[in-house]
């Protein structure tokens, strides 16, 4: 057969879990958590299905969680969206941004990315037809994005520019003037936005999370991506969300209905009641920070350079100033010989640009952080 898409691969994601696995290294390669989810969360869940909440959910989602998801959102970002025409829950983050990018991308339609890019929005945009047209940001430069490069990467088929923050992988955080410049762009032109939030409850350092939701009329024109596996410590579960305007969300829903139609009735249904409980959101970014602060204070005794890590539950490293070795092969090393698996970030730039920097998921128990960091310590 002709390949729709013959350049790609497996996901470094399965890879580099899969070789952990084969090798008994510490995984801080994937992005998940390796502790359990709230024992109240798993009864929640049990208890819905006990309650008979076993069949199919409503095409947009539970009633209960789409209520909770806009008190949420109204609560964090002071916007209201209607849970009757612009809320659907998704099966995870992925599915809503392979679903947003399906329902608005036409043929050599061209969509803004931000390199180094989480996998999944290349091959989305290329399945419908459409081009790439990415700008790299630079560790040099603490990957801030030139808005005057987007300027000038901006033509009359410019339909989408997908935004991430907090930023997988960097751990990078959009600022007010990242937002005043978005602005300005997306006003002259018809142009959407696509932000995956997915990190946007994992911020450091009380800086504050500048989702689309706060700005009307960034709102106006986004698709917000959000995901309860990372709220919930619950990434299998594969349960997130899209929040859009309503013209928008009719064509999310066109697509959501025949990609998946709904997902786990029970989990919803759970989920909804947990999240009663504002505190299960609110103290994540604290949660976290005492991981990311602890994991940081361990790197710094290696010989790897630190990166800043503003939010997301990633940690980069630089290592060029160790050896000219490849990000790829440095990796696959560094999880044969010291056990310790990570994530190379040139396989997030479409020309495989190596910066020499590695990320690491601090989303584990402390020991294990301990663990990862007495190995990376020994490795020579
Ligand atoms: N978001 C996770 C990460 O960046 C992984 C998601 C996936 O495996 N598809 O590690």
């Amino acid at each position: 057969i002709t390949s729709k898409l013959p350049q790609l691969g497996t996901t470094i994601f399965t890879t580099m879990s899969a070789l952990a696995a084969e090798v008994g290294a510490i995984n801080l390669s994937q992005g998940f958590p390796d502790y359990d989810c709230s024992p109240k969360l798993i009864e929640l869940v049990n208890q819905a299905m006990k309650d008979g909440h076993n069949q199919y959910a409503p095409m947009a989602g539970v009633k209960a969680l789409r209520l909770a998801i806009a008190s949420k959102t109204k609560k964090l970002y002071d916007a209201y969206y209607d849970i009757d025409t612009e809320i659907t829950i998704t099966a995870g983050g992925t599915q809503a941004i392979f679903t947003a990018i399906t329902a608005i991308v036409h043929p050599n339609d061209e969509v803004i990315v931000f390199e180094p890019a989480f996998d999944c929005y290349a091959p989305a945009i290329k399945l419908m037809g459409g081009v790439v047209k990415s700008l790299e940001l630079e560790p040099s430069n603490d990957y801030r994005i030139d808005w005057a490069m987007v300027k000038k990467l901006i033509t009359n088929r410019t339909r989408l520019i997908i935004l991430n923050s907090p930023h997988n992988p960097t751990a990078t955080i959009l600022h007010q003037d990242d937002i005043d410049e978005l602005s300005a762009i997306v006003k002259t032109q018809d142009i959407l936005i696509l932000s995956d939030e997915v990190y946007e409850h994992l911020i450091y350092d009380g800086e504050t999370h500048h989702s689309m939701a706060m700005y009307p009329e960034l709102r106006e024109r986004s698709f917000i991506i959000a995901s309860f596996g990372k709220l919930l410590h619950a990434t299998g579960w594969k349960i997130g969300y899209c929040l859009a305007p309503a013209y928008l969300m009719t064509e999310f829903k066109k697509v959501h209905q025949y990609l998946v139609f709904s997902v786990s009735s029970a989990v919803q249904q759970g989920i909804a009641q947990y999240l009663k409980d504002e505190d299960t959101y609110l103290n994540l970014p604290s949660f976290f920070q005492q991981k990311r602060d602890h994991f940081r204070n361990g790197l710094a005794k290696t010989k790897f350079e630190l990166l800043p890590s503003s939010g997301s539950y990633f940690q980069s490293v630089k290592y060029g100033h160790l050896t000219d070795e490849a990000d790829t092969e440095f990796a696959l090393r560094l999880t044969r010989e010291a056990g310790v698996a990570c994530i190379p970030t040139s396989v997030f730039y479409t020309r495989g640009t190596d910066h020499k920097v590695l990320r690491f998921c601090f989303a584990k128990k402390q020991e294990t952080l301990d663990d990862a960091v007495n190995r990376l310590l020994d490795f020579k």
